[in-house]
């Protein structure tokens, strides 16, 4: 039985400082023995801060050393993505494109930031831009208003604004390339990079021979081949409220799942709560509070959709999810002192039975 809840999303900075005392620990494995067939496996898990979150790597392997170097190697890949496409580090690629904005240039970028950039225009244009990576001036000044618990004033909110909007990026296919046109834009890709991140280990977990695996970055987690012993993961719902266990379990292989919402990053400023995820209309952070899970074929999809959707809210996200093809959506909210939720009907197809038992 395998049971997943969504972790706390570790600020980054908490988590940056964090990162050297975890580098001791990161190759720590838990084997439990399972059966494959004729060859015995058993259950690996390792846990290194990546992206400013705890990314858990948990799979079936025939002994330790094999297990070692198929996690060295997927922990590997998810820093080389964390270095190209960090909004910290000032030498990522993202960085360096960013800092030709406005500079009427475009520049070659690689094919991971590419598959990114392009997942991320598709899905600012079919919502109308509610996903919207170029939403980096405005997610500056929630920082800043998170440390200062006061909110950007009317100037700064519009001078931000001229530097947003998903049709200020422009992407040239032949040269593979990026034109930023707007000066002082900042992508920011928290959105959709861990879920690309979640995807690229699972696919270095296969190509070292471990199919029957599971990442998880904090809460986007995609999932390979069903352990030995099951059909498939199973993984816990992420509920409203932060501190409450899940109360429903999705049996899933071959699948992503993501919960969004300000559950665990927001900020009270006037007795008002402003989540980490901005309405691109407003500039500020989402104020109802909402979480939306979504089950996709990657993790990439679920990534960037969860958070698309929080900003679509129920009512919206509801029609537009329900014309991707392959994704399932729950939606919880809170109306005064109700709880209420809406979902696909798909969604419950893949959940266990009350209990959470297969
Ligand atoms: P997630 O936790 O996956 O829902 O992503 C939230 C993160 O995405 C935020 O911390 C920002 O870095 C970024 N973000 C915030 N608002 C948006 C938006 N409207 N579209 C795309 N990315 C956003
Ligand atoms: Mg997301």
């Amino acid at each position: 039985m395998h049971c997943l809840v969504r972790c706390t999303r570790a600020s980054r900075l908490a988590a940056t400082l964090l990162r050297a005392a975890w580098a001791a620990a990161a190759l720590a494995a838990l084997p439990a023995a399972a059966q494959d067939g004729q060859a015995a496996l058993q259950r690996f898990e390792y846990v290194q801060v990546h992206m400013g979150v705890d990314f858990r790597l948990l799979f079936y392997a025939p002994d330790a050393t094999s297990a070692n170097r198929a996690a060295e190697a997927a922990f590997a890949r998810v820093a080389e993505l964390d270095a190209m496409m960090s909004d910290y580090e000032p030498e990522s690629e993202l960085m360096q494109l960013c800092a030709t904005a406005g500079k009427g240039r475009a520049v070659p970028v690689s094919a991971d930031l590419w598959r990114v950039l392009t997942h991320a225009q598709q899905l600012a244009e079919a919502t109308d831009g509610a996903f919207d990576v170029s939403v980096g001036p405005f997610v500056r000044l929630w920082r800043q208003s998170r440390r200062q618990r006061k909110l950007p004033s009317p100037q700064l909110l519009e001078q931000a604004r001229q530097a947003v909007g998903y049709q200020h990026v422009r992407l040239l296919p032949e040269s593979r390339s990026v034109e930023l046109t707007q000066p002082a834009m900042q992508l920011d890709l928290g959105g959709i990079a861990m879920g690309y991140a979640a995807d690229a280990a699972l696919q270095e977990l296969r190509e070292q021979g471990m199919p029957r695996a599971l990442v998880d970055a904090s809460g986007d987690i995609v999932v390979g081949d069903p352990p030995p012993d099951a059909a498939g993961w199973r993984i816990g719902v992420a509920p409203l409220d932060a501190d409450q266990p899940p109360s429903r379990f999705l049996l899933l292989a071959h699948a992503a799942v993501t919960t969004s919402g300000d559950a665990f990053q927001h900020v009270e400023i006037g007795g008002q709560r402003y989540s980490h995820i901005i309405d691109p209309a407003t500039g500020l952070g989402l104020t109802q509070p909402r979480s939306v899970t979504v089950i996709a074929p990657d993790g990439t999809t679920a990534d960037s959709l969860a958070t698309a959707l929080c900003v679509l809210g129920p009512e919206r996200g509801m029609e537009f999810i329900g014309k991707v093809p392959g994704a399932q959506a729950l939606f919880i909210w809170r109306d005064g002192e109700q709880v209420c939720s809406r979902e696909t009907p798909g969604f419950s197809a893949r959940e266990l039975p009350a209990g959470g038992e297969e």
